[in-house]
């Protein structure tokens, strides 16, 4: 039997002492740092949850800025009302405030650097198919997909509730990419990673825990991807994680892993730098790879056991598409034969990690969190029983 088998590694990761990373995956040089600086905020001056939907963001890309220029375009939509219509130079000093305080001098002078290095693979590297770069619905995913987003505002929740399977709380299932779509990106891919043998290009991987795969924002995907994000999987999350951050998210990190011989293997057990992460398999032929799930947690809560009905396994099918939670902890099974390429799309929001300072300890989205609260209620409930006894005693 191999020293990983998928018995060992179940009980492992099911049991209380599994560790995690001490630190979530975080993505390379994006300058996306959680909890640095903290400048209080006015409080009529915080960003809203809800977007302004009809309001037509200013365009920024001719602004020189340490932060992508979409971003601000994103994030505007989120400004408190009386910024809406301010000079576009008012609300971009505003947005850079809040996310500079997202991250550190350090962290910026390494988004800096990764500008720099983005901007060496996309005038050196050539792509082999340049319609992968472009989002184009109708080839890159299957009609049913396409379908459940064309519905009325009064209809979508149900059509996209229509496509989606939950074989576990908290995870969904749905068919997504056309096969002619996921071979040409395998391809795109493989293109990619000769052109880094040729020319011995010191790549960064996409995070800390796989050593293969690529970062398709850094090879020109970026554009694309926000559209995939921005276009429909906001639509999702509005729908099943609105606790998250929902229609809120305005970021991303994709990328691709690989595994197989000579590839990563397995990834341990952990949790994402995401709100809501999107997982597509490409294919290609191969066994095992299964994705283990075991419940959601917050930092305070992540190593705690998980209870058995939220212990959930999933087998990859080419094409189609799983979705979580970030902090849905999980990891892939060894894949034992032949070779598997997964596309990743790791989704943030800003304005959820602005608003979840404010909180107050409890999140109501880590399982834990919600049952120590209900035991606190409950302990009050007979503490001040007892008390009204007490008080009773006494009077009579
Ligand atoms: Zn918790």
């Amino acid at each position: 039997m191999p020293a990983h088998s998928g018995a060992d590694r179940l009980d492992a990761a099911s049991s209380s002492t599994q560790p995690l990373p001490p630190a979530a995956p975080t993505a390379t040089g994006n300058g996306n740092a959680n909890g640095i600086g903290s400048v209080p905020m006015n409080s009529n001056y915080r960003l809203r949850l809800i977007p302004h939907q009809n309001h037509k963001p200013d365009n920024y890309d001719d602004l020189q800025s340490e932060f992508t220029p979409i971003f601000f375009s994103s994030l505007e939509r989120y400004l408190p009302p009386q910024l809406l219509n301010v000079p576009r130079e008012a609300k971009y000093k505003y947005m850079r405030g809040i996310l500079r305080r997202y991250s550190s001098e350090g962290d910026r002078a390494r988004a800096k650097k990764h500008k720099e290095y983005r901007q060496k693979i996309i005038s050196n590297y050539q792509p082999l198919y340049r319609d992968l770069y472009e989002l184009d619905a109708t080839t890159f995913f299957v009609p049913s997909f396409i379908e459940a987003f064309m519905a009325s505002d009064s209809n979508i929740v149900q059509s996209i509730k229509s496509i989606m399977s939950e074989p576990a709380p908290g995870v969904y299932t749905f068919n997504m990419l056309q096969p002619r779509f996921c071979e040409k990106l395998l391809a795109e891919v493989e293109n990619f990673e000769k052109w880094i043998t040729e020319t011995k290009f010191g790549v960064m991987r996409p995070n800390t825990m796989n050593k293969y795969g690529a970062v398709l924002d850094d090879i020109g995907m970026e554009s694309m991807l926000h559209k995939l994000m921005e276009d429909f999987i906001r639509h999702i999350s509005r729908v099943f994680f609105a606790d998250v951050g929902g229609y809120s998210l305005d970021s991303h990190h994709g990328f691709v892993v690989q595994y197989g011989l000579n590839r990563d293997v397995e990834l341990g057990f952990h949790v994402d730098d995401s709100e809501v992460t999107l997982n597509v398999c490409l294919g290609k032929q191969f066994s095992g790879g299964e994705l283990f799930f075991r419940g959601v947690r917050c930092d305070k809560h992540v190593h705690n056991e998980a209870l058995p009905e939220e212990i959930f396994e999933y087998s990859h099918v080419p094409g189609h598409a799983i979705i979580h939670r970030g902090r849905h902890r999980h990891g892939a099974r060894p894949t034992t034969a032949g070779s598997r390429v997964n596309l990743l799309l790791w989704c943030r929001s800003a304005v959820f990690r602005e608003l979840k300072k404010h909180n107050n300890g409890y999140a109501s989205w880590c399982g834990d969190c919600q049952r120590e609260k209900r035991e606190r209620l409950i302990q009050a409930v007979s503490e001040k029983k007892a008390e009204m006894l007490r008080e009773r005693v006494v009077h009579d």
